[in-house]
């Protein structure tokens, strides 16, 4: 006997129980040990922080991680799975500073770098018990116990090891470089980081300024210089004449020191009142100029070297002036009262906007600062980190977007400003505090990714991806437009960047483990317990072997994407231990998942590192997620509040339903809107159905004492039996070749269908051999051939949603094999027995569902119900080969579309005709002939009377094996459809008889209108 199951299921509370038994018989652990023999499996996991709570996207990421090493584990692989954690960085910092209502790094340093990381080490496990319970609770089977920590020393040595070879290899250096800068974190982000941060739509200031040619007599300049700069000059001694120029960063305009134009371009000078503005001539419509006059043409060549006036000079607002010195090295200027900058000529000039003359501030711009470079420009600084305004400029002491306004106002007041607008624009904003970036010229620390973009490129090559656009697309292009990785960080809770330098000569020197550095000439400042954080770290010294004076370490961290990235290495504290890593299959891994964002996050850091230490691939295969939005189609935000909580629907729906929702709705790489209603739909649709087989199949088992014979017992099959067992071979074909292939989804949809086919069409079609009271060999066939299907699903389904999988095990399998595997995540997956698959009978069933559910469309349309006989059917087939098919499944048909003959009929017929009904789809039309002869009304009204019995016997509660007695009272038809349909009715009912007249006492009784008929009926239980 097997437990018996209710029709309907508390999946949530199912999976509780199931939760229990894997603990107990501790399933997970056996499981990966019982494969030890086996080829290894690896899975890096992408460590989370545990200092937010798990979001519905965790939950997507973690059921794929899941799911591919569950089915190599019942493929044989042996396939441990290790947990890890991502501890160090800025968010970390931020939730503390929150917490502390620190706000600068000031705020930071006097709190006390040791006090804030003590408080930054507790934080990073604040939410930890819940990310285990989330983990265990979807079934995400990883070692939790023996979890990697990106903070603990181990792996901060290893990390150092990496950074010392590189080092070794001159792939770091230090670039005094414009970087992509938050003012509020107070450090750079990687390109990475900004890819990250993007806002479509922000509004800034966009201003056309106007820069005043010195109208000094052209004898003071070049005499070489073509006529029409003297021209220009002749101009700005007349009247005040200006280079118009645009942007949308006015706070750059005080660090401006150079214009740039298209040497080639056309270029007007227009008279505009009392003054001349000069611009691009493609330009004049843009600014609004197109009626103005134009008294010259000239080139951009004949503007190089142009001087005038800053708009704001340097010394008179209290910041310094620098010039480069042929290369990025900068030296501090005095002051000049008679300062001029000058036009330069660059070829990043654009015509499509702006005025064709370009605001360029060394300071604040990327390519400005090459051009500063290039050109020996002057290199003004008038922001400090913060993004405040320096020195006594307007707006000073605010953050720059808002000194903006002050800017403009004074630029406006000095008759500087030619029009102001505002534009909405694409700007990057930091991924964490969501404050404008800057782009800020400052120093900082590379890792020379471009030098090995090649190998990068090539190892790329080498690696699956799923969608297999990523690869050469979002993934491929990120590689191609590879830029040097700036990855120190100006902050406190990070592995610290392992460089010392020398307090008196400047020299370099780079650590690579802690033996290594207490070797040291001098090593002192070493304080028990270690602790390789800062401030520690910071008051470890040693000698300078250049010139004995101490070494001192730079104050930076490093980006905390190089700690994850560094977790297949890192986590096994390599090479200080575990030194076969490299050959022993553990690296690199078979197998990761992420979202799409991680491309230029956790995908690109692990992959760089490995080739840049190694020269290889880190991961052979990687399920790339889309991003997962709410219902409408939106970001989810904690902001909009429309973020889904996973417990929420775990605890509705089952993690199971989740599961499958992850795993089939979409595929992987798209992005997909997320709801309860969705994962609800697709539980019914799915898991209910199953159930249902489930249950159905359980409950007449048990009344028939149903014992599966196991192998080699062996049952004469129908027809319909042998079209479901080979289904279900060609399904493990599917299944197995879809997961092997990393398309869980495709796998999946797979199962799904065969669920749809063998409730709708396999059991459905045989209810009358499990409800018949004989038990004879069709009986046995029918319940083997069950068994078999759904002991079958339950492997196939292990890795998808493992608690249903192993309920139905447990219940089928356990229940009667005792020396079975003791759960469903021991046993290995399902082997086809290809020889079982007869593609013929496939084809032909699938033929008669399509003919079928055509057939019943049209009745629907005629509106006659199926329990209506009706005389034939046409069927227009494809080709004449599905004449023959049709011939073969002509009796199921008749018996699904109720009526009494099947014909095929010509391409040439017409079948929308008097006296039928025709539904076509996809090439297929079946009329249904809809005028019904007595004889059939009468075959009706017994079907009808059929059906209200069985409903009756239900409403008085007789069991399903029931045996009864029927008694009806009505017209003479009645009587007469009753004498006519005994035998029918009496064996579709379970009556022993059935009686004319209706008793008053002892009997369930009902009356029905039937066809306009009134008939009392009444049921007893015998
Ligand atoms: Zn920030
Ligand atoms: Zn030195």
């Amino acid at each position: 006997m097997f437990e018996p199951v209710g029709s309907k299921t508390n999946f949530p509370q199912l999976e509780e129980k199931i939760l229990v038994l894997w603990k107990n018989k501790n399933v997970f652990k056996r499981s990966v040990e019982a494969r030890r023999d086996g080829r290894r499996f690896v899975l890096y996991e992408g460590p989370p922080t545990a200092n937010g709570k798990p979001g519905i996207h965790h939950v997507l990421a973690r059921v794929f991680k899941d799911i591919i090493p569950r089915y190599k584990t019942m493929k044989g692989y042996y396939a441990p799975r290790i947990a890890g954690w991502d501890t160090h960085g800025l968010p970390v910092e931020l939730e503390v500073e929150k917490a502390l209502g620190l706000t600068s790094k000031k705020d930071i340093e006097d709190f006390g770098i040791d006090n804030f990381n003590a408080r930054c080490r507790e934080s990073v496990f604040s939410y930890l018990k819940e990310w285990e319970a989330i983990t265990e609770r979807i079934a995400f089977w990883v070692d939790l116990e023996h979890a990697y920590v990106t903070m603990d020393s181990d792996y901060i040595e290893t990390v150092w090891w990496a950074i010392k070879q590189m080092w070794d290899k001159g792939l770091v250096y230090q670039g005094y470089k414009v970087t992509p800068h938050c003012p509020r974190c107070g450090t750079s982000l990687s390109s990475h980081e900004v890819a990250l941060g993007y806002q479509d739509d922000t509004e800034d200031p966009s201003v056309y300024i106007k820069f005043k040619i010195m109208p000094s007599p052209i004898s003071d300049y070049d005499y070489d210089k073509p006529n029409k700069q003297k021209k220009l000059y002749e101009f700005a001694r007349v009247k005040p004449t200006y280079l118009l120029a645009w942007t949308t960063t006015p706070w750059t305009l005080p660090g401006n020191t150079a214009l740039a134009v298209d040497a080639d371009a056309e270029y007007v000078v227009v008279n505009v009142g009392d003054e001349n503005l000069i611009l691009a001539a493609a330009c004049l419509k843009a600014a609004g100029l197109s009626d103005a006059l134009v008294i010259a043409k000239v080139k951009g060549s004949d503007l190089l070297d142009l001087r005038y006036e800053p708009l704001f000079n340097p010394h008179e607002f209290g910041v310094g002036r620098r010039r480069f010195q042929g290369s990025s090295e900068l030296q501090l200027q005095k002051a000049d009262k008679k300062l001029t900058y000058h036009v330069i000529a660059t070829d990043f000039v654009s015509l499509d906007e702006g005025t064709g003359i370009v605001h360029m501030a060394p300071a604040y711009g990327e390519v400005d600062y090459e051009a500063g470079v290039e050109n020996g420009l002057d290199f003004v600084h008038t922001v400090d980190l913060q993004g405040n305004i320096l020195g006594t400029l307007p707006g000073h002491g605010k953050f720059v977007k808002d000194a903006d306004k002050d800017i403009i106002a004074d630029l406006e007041s000095r008759g500087l400003l030619f029009r102001q607008e505002k534009i909405r624009h694409t700007y990057p904003f930091c991924w964490r505090c969501d404050t404008p970036l800057l782009y800020y010229a400052k120093q900082t620390w590379y890792i020379r990714t471009t030098a090995v973009k090649n190998e990068l490129i090539a190892r790329n090559d080498e690696i699956n991806w799923y969608p297999e656009h990523i690869k050469h697309g979002r993934f491929g292009d990120w590689l191609q437009n590879n830029v040097d990785w700036a990855f120190s960080r100006e902050r406190y809770w990070g592995t610290p960047l392992p460089v010392w330098q020398c307090e008196s000569c400047g020299s370099y020197e780079c650590v690579g483990g802690i033996k290594e550095l207490e070797g040291k000439p001098g090593f002192s400042g070493f304080k028990e317990p270690l602790d390789l954080h800062r401030p520690f770290v910071d008051e470890l010294t040693f000698n300078c072997p250049k010139c004995e004076a101490k070494m001192r370490r730079v104050p930076e961290v490093i980006d905390c994407w190089f700690d994850s990235g560094a977790m297949p290495i890192a986590q096994h504290h390599y090479p200080y231990e575990n030194e076969t890593l490299l050959e022993d299959g553990r690296f690199p891994a078979d197998y990761i998942s992420e979202a799409v964002d991680q491309t230029r996050g956790w995908f690109y850091s692990l992959h760089a590192i490995a080739t840049l230490l190694f020269d290889r691939r880190c991961f052979s295969n990687v399920i790339c997620l889309g991003l997962i939005l709410d219902a409408k189609g939106e970001k989810m935000s904690k902001a909009k509040g429309n973020v889904v909580e996973p417990w929420a629907v775990i605890n509705n729906y089952g993690a199971d339903a989740l599961r499958w929702y992850c795993l089939t709705a979409t595929a992987p790489g798209n992005v997909r809107r997320f709801s309860e209603e969705a994962v609800a739909e697709l539980s019914r649709r799915f898991l209910s159905t199953l159930c249902n087989v489930y249950s159905f199949f359980v409950t007449y088992a048990n009344i028939d004492r149903f014992t599966p014979g196991g192998e080699g017992v062996s049952v004469e099959l129908s027809e319909l039996d042998r079209w479901i067992i080979s289904e279900l071979n060609q399904l493990i074909v599917d299944v197995d070749s879809g997961l092997d292939g990393y398309n869980p989804t495709e796998a999946g949809r797979r199962i799904e269908g065969f669920v749809a086919d063998l409730s709708n069409w396999y059991v459905r079609r045989s209810r009358r051999r499990f409800w018949k009271s004989e038990s004879d060999a069709d009986k046995l066939a029918a319940y083997s051939t069950l068994y078999e299907c759904l002991t079958t699903l339950c492997k196939l389904l292990a890795p998808f949603t493992p608690f249903l999988a192993e309920e139905m095990y447990q219940n089928l399998v356990c229940s009667v094999f005792t020396e079975a595997p003791d759960s469903v995540h021991l046993a290995d997956f399902p082997v086809a027995d290809e020889a079982k698959i007869d593609k013929q009978l496939g084809e032909d069933i699938r033929l008669a569902m399509k003919v079928s559910s055509l057939g019943r469309a049209a009745r629907s349309q005629a509106g006659i119900k199926v329990r209506q006989p009706l005389a034939k059917a046409l069927v227009k087939l494809q080709s004449g080969e599905e004449g023959e098919a049709l011939k073969r499944v002509a009796a199921q048909i008749l018996e699904e579309i109720n009526v009494k003959g099947v014909e095929p009929v010509g391409g040439g017929v017409e079948l929308d005709k008097p006296g039928y009904e025709v539904v076509s789809e996809g090439g297929y039309s079946v009329a249904i002939a809809t005028e019904i002869p007595p004889e059939l009304l009468a075959e009706g009204m017994a079907r009808e009377v059929v059906r209200r019995l069985q409903t009756m016997r239900r409403s008085a509660g007789f069991d399903i094996a029931d045996h009864i007695i029927t008694y009806y009272q009505g017209e003479a038809y009645i009587g007469q459809v009753m004498a006519d349909f005994t035998d029918y009715i009496k064996q579709e009912t379970l009556s022993r008889e059935l009686v004319d007249g209706v008793p008053e006492e002892g009997v369930f009784t009902e009356s029905h209108k039937l066809s306009g008929y009134d008939i009392a009926l009444g049921v007893k239980r015998l």
